[in-house]
């Protein structure tokens, strides 16, 4: 039995082509383009910056700073401790004009 590239589980025959169950993977047949978000993993910390916080946003202080992505020089923060105290902030961005985030420490 052949084994999916993405998962390492075992593909079962389905409509005469091996199959992954876990992930709908089939072998031979169409290249099925895989709609994971970006970085969504990288990205959990950030989820109060997420669009499902979007009414939070409009509440969330404001800093003049250089977007990276598209020069605007307004966005959106929030400050977070990392595990130890003696460490400084993280700072949470997210532009007000294109939605870009990033960090800055
Ligand atoms: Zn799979
Ligand atoms: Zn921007």
């Amino acid at each position: 039995m052949p084994f999916c590239p993405n998962d390492k589980s075992m593909l079962y025959p389905v409509d005469g082509k091996p199959t992954c169950k876990k992930c709908g993977f089939v072998l031979g047949g169409p290249v099925k383009s895989r709609t994971l978000k970006t970085s969504e993993a990288a990205d959990k910390e950030m989820l109060i910056l997420d669009d499902a916080a979007r009414e939070k946003l409009e509440v969330m202080p404001k800093i003049n700073l250089d977007c990276p992505n598209c020069g605007n020089n307004e966005a959106w923060y929030r400050t977070q401790q990392t595990r130890k105290s003696d460490e400084p902030e993280t700072m949470f961005l997210r532009c007000t004009k294109c939605d870009h985030r990033w960090r800055k420490y």
